[in-house]
């Protein structure tokens, strides 16, 4: 080869290299075929590879940004770990339904999430170890599914965690529920049937006897509508089957009803009811609702209060609601019951209740039929003693010679 042909082909190869040498900087960049002489055909297929390089490299990276919205966009937590149990990538559930500061990326798992169940787990499915794929595991007040995949290059596993805490606590609550049902069944069906047999062995005619075991019946059988009437309302309420009417109705109309609804047991107990109610208030709610909540407030109030006490039902305007109380001056109700009362089957004394026919459902289905209707409930111990229970309901505005302003706001709400 001339001399000056070998330096045409240095040149040639010194520019291939420079080229070559500026694409690692800018992928975009390509060589120019036409600077580099005989080696034209080379920098064409380097080129070539360059583009398919860079192809494959962008479908990589949409196809990252796309797993990685998928991710960061899943409500469960997800950890991806190395063969060590090392966390490599979480999202962002992880952070915030595991309460961290910062995601957890190099730590072990078992710190991160120190529950004795997660040892067991077989994370990459390995053959030979055993141990589940998923395990349930209690973290923070927490009920936590922990499922786990291995990856499919055996590069470790990915840990999904469901937070199963509500669908546990509805499962405990529907347990709860048909234990209690079935407790409070048993006694009046116990007694029902023991009455019966003694009355057919012979006391049917003993007429003393007799009498006693059919009044004893007669209670009971009571005791048994009421349960199977509440249930039936609360199972209406739930499956939002309780058909309410609302419209703008007179509170002092309604309490004026139930308190004259409530005139024999208050007379049988002594109690006085008094009423304390403004004739202007009109609220948004159900006509039939409001008496039912009322007259169950007002029979707790006559049944748990002093027997010869005195009862009040007040109104007062609260804002955009109507605030019903219900006030007694019986013992009142000791603070560590508070938070529970308006629970199903919560009672304060259990006898007392059972005593006077109560199902322990009462005060449950007020608070579901005030809820429904767009307002709450509270309780509050009265001075210097006795109980009082409000509820609050959305109020009507104002009255205009006999025809309702309504408030639209509250109308529009409901
Ligand atoms: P029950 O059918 O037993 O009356 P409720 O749900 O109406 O059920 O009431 C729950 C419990 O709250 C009652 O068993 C009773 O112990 C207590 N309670 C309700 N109202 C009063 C009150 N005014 N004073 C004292 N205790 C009350």
């Amino acid at each position: 080869m001339s001399a000056l042909a070998s330096w045409f082909l240095s040149r040639s190869a010194n520019r291939l290299l420079a080229d070559a040498r500026q694409i690692r900087a800018d992928r975009d960049r390509r060589i120019d075929p036409a600077r580099v002489g005989e080696f034209a055909g080379l920098a064409e297929s380097v080129n070539h590879v360059l583009d398919d390089l860079q192809g494959t490299m962008s479908a990589l990276e949409s196809q990252n940004q796309r797993m990685e919205a998928v991710l960061q966009g899943m409500g469960e937590p997800v950890l991806a770990l190395d063969p060590q149990h090392v966390i490599t990538l979480s999202n962002r559930a992880a952070v915030e339904v595991l309460g961290l500061s910062d995601p957890p990326l190099g730590r072990k798992v078992f710190d991160v999430l120190p529950a004795p169940e997660l040892e067991r787990l077989n994370f990459e499915g390995q053959r030979g170890k055993s141990g589940p794929s998923s395990v349930e595991l209690e973290l923070g007040g927490l009920r936590l599914l922990a499922q786990a995949t291995r990856q499919r290059d055996g590069s470790g596993s990915v840990l999904v965690l469901h937070d199963i805490t509500g669908i546990r606590r509805l499962e405990k609550m529907r347990r709860d529920f048909v234990a209690n049902v079935s407790h409070e069944l048993r006694t009046p069906v116990a007694v029902l049937q023991a009455n019966a047999e003694t009355l057919l062995d012979g006391a049917l005619d003993e007429r003393g006897i007799a009498e006693k075991l059919v009044e004893a019946i007669h209670r009971q059988t009571g005791r048994l509508s009421s349960l199977v009437a509440d249930l039936l309302d609360i199972s209406r309420i739930e499956a939002g089957q309780y058909h309410l009417e609302v419209e703008p109705v007179s509170v002092a109309h309604l309490c004026r009803q139930s308190v004259d609804e409530m005139e024999r047991p208050a007379s049988t107990r002594r109690v006085q009811v008094q009423l304390d109610v403004q004739t202007n208030l009109w609220a948004l709610a159900d006509s039939k609702a409001i008496d039912q909540i009322l007259t169950n407030l007002l029979d707790n109030a006559i049944k748990y209060g002093r027997p010869g006490g005195s009862v009040t039902l007040r109104t007062l305007e609260a804002g955009s609601h109507v605030r019903f109380e219900v006030q007694d001056d019986g013992p009142g109700i000791d603070r560590k019951h508070h938070s529970r009362l308006f629970e199903r089957f919560y009672r304060v004394d259990k006898g007392r209740s059972r005593g006077m026919g109560g199902t322990g459902l009462g005060l449950s289905i007020v608070k579901h039929l005030v809820e429904t209707m767009g307002g709450h409930v509270g309780y509050r111990p009265a001075s210097p003693h006795g109980s009082v229970f409000w509820l609050e309901l959305p109020a009507v505005a104002s009255v205009d010679e006999g025809r309702l302003i309504t408030a639209n706001a509250a109308l529009d709400a409901l």
